[in-house]
């Protein structure tokens, strides 16, 4: 287990975007949060530092959170390949899918328990009796009842799930369900996520929400967009007049300096080619396949039409939990290669750099911010972080009607759902829609970014957490 260093920041910057009132209530609330947590730490437990929507939430929340004098740590789990193959397995499971297929059995859970177990001493050192601990997804849910018994107040974060039962949902909760039943407070994305055998009265639903002052989703002028797109080596010429920085979460100055890995024939998009863009960590679920397929198919092969892919998601192996990605990008890849040559050459491919994360988040940042369409065609969706992203940019978001995307895209108001998220000729349909029609580009675009400021952003979660916390310690009764 190690622990993950957020430098602290001030929630003052919120008064801009959501106005004075709300950032001195929130103060306020901080304020007397502190008083009752007294010595009392609140620990995040994930496992994952970086490459996924968890790790992106979690960042603000201790940011503004040790900003406002609240103590509170973020620690990462450790374990052998087999344990990340178990909980990846759990993963599709609760979104209804077989992934490898491998059984959940008891051989299964005696390894997973020996991961808890491990990673279990090692937060025996660091958390004390009436401590908080939230525990993130199922990669973390076996550390539930050790931490009850040890007197901690804990919550079950959980961020993924399916809205119907099914034989591989019912697996799933059938491994899960012993760790989890007693947990005084389950957190979910979605209210149909939770099992019904966990009481209503100790489930919550909080939706994701997004920080619009890190390196991810922070303003960008053209220039420095440019700048960073050409350094990364995601478009083509001289990256203009501007400079490939970006403000860090401490406050400093950041520079792009790492390419990516990208596969493309000839030179990489020029700056002024239509750019439609997914970026997602390397999983079947976000089917980067049907993305390939679908574009190269029923977008690329109109012969009027300028447009390219740009598919992006994380150097292959740099998400630690998630054991697929270099299968999935090899099949990604494979079907690359096999696409007519004409199709092919209107698709890039490209592995963005995560040895420094923020640097990373520059270059999504960029990317999406100079997509002329966002895409988010996932087979399931916990949520879906890169739509409310790409919302906030302004961006024309085409996605599948799929878990919390449905929750983020009012169809047609500010965005465009795919109903059927398999249907190749409704996603082309839908891409073409945009592409064809800037003015409605436009409005989308202008649409999304007001929802996302009206309760998308970190502030809503940091009040929303808050006043759960609260709850627990002037409750306790309830949360051990
Ligand atoms: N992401 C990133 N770099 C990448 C690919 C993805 O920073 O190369 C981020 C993306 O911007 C988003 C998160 O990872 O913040 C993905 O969250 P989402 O909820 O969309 O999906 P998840 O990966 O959690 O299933």
């Amino acid at each position: 287990m190690f622990e993950v260093n957020v430098a602290a920041r001030s929630i003052a910057p919120f008064a801009e975007l959501v106005g004075h009132e709300r950032v001195v209530a929130l103060e306020r609330e901080a304020a007397e949060l502190r008083e009752l947590l007294g010595a009392r730490a609140i620990f995040n437990v994930n496992s994952t530092a970086a490459g996924g929507g968890v790790a992106e939430m979690l960042r603000p929340q201790l940011r503004y959170a040790r900003g406002r004098g609240i103590l509170t740590r973020w620690l990462v789990i450790e374990g052998p390949a087999e344990l990340f193959r178990i909980t990846k397995r759990l993963h599709n499971a609760l979104h209804d899918v077989p992934g490898d297929g491998s059984p959940l059995g008891p051989e299964q859970a005696r390894i997973y328990e020996r991961a808890m177990r491990e990673n279990a001493v090692a937060l025996d050192a660091l958390v004390r009796d009436g401590d908080i601990v939230i525990c993130h997804d199922p990669q973390t849910a076996g550390l539930v009842p050790h931490l009850l018994d040890r007197g901690a107040l804990v919550v079950w974060r959980c961020h993924i799930g399916h809205e119907k039962s099914g034989v591989e949902v019912d697996r799933g909760w059938s491994f899960l369900r012993k760790y989890v039943e007693n947990v005084p407070v389950a957190v979910f994305s979605r209210g149909a996520y939770a099992p019904d055998w966990l009481s209503e009265t100790r489930t919550s639903v909080l939706k994701p929400t997004i920080d619009p002052f890190s390196a991810k989703n922070q303003p960008m002028t053209d220039d420095a967009m440019r700048a960073i797109l050409c350094e990364a080596g995601l478009i083509d010429g001289a990256g203009g007049c501007g400079a490939p920085i970006f403000t860090r979460d401490d406050g400093s100055v950041g520079r792009v300096d790492s390419r990516a890995e990208v596969m493309c024939m000839g030179p990489a998009p020029a700056w002024n080619m239509p750019l439609v863009v997914q970026v997602s960590r390397w999983d079947r679920m976000k089917d980067p396949v049907g993305v390939l397929e679908g574009f190269a198919y029923h977008v690329a092969s109109a012969a009027h039409r300028r447009a390219q892919l740009v598919l992006a998601g994380p150097q292959m192996r740099a998400v630690a939990d998630d054991p697929e990605g270099p299968q999935v990008f090899g099949e990604v890849e494979r079907v690359w290669r096999e696409l007519p040559k004409a199709l092919r050459q209107s698709i890039l491919l490209a592995q963005l750099p995560m040895d420094d994360e923020e640097e990373n988040a520059a270059i999504v940042n960029a990317l999406q911010r100079h997509a002329t369409v966002v895409i988010q065609k996932s087979l399931r969706e916990g949520f879906g972080l890169t739509v409310t992203e790409a919302m906030w940019k302004s961006r024309p978001v085409v996605a599948s009607a799929v878990g919390g995307i449905q929750d983020q895209i009012d169809d047609g108001v500010d965005g465009v759902l795919v109903h059927d998220p398999r249907d190749m000729q409704a996603f082309g349909d839908a891409i073409c829609g945009v592409l064809d029609d800037p003015a409605r580009a436009k409005r989308l675009g202008a649409a999304a970014h007001r929802r996302v400021l009206d309760g998308s952003l970190s502030i809503t979660s940091l009040e929303q957490w808050a006043a759960l916390v609260r709850g627990m310690l002037v409750r306790p009764s309830d949360a051990v």
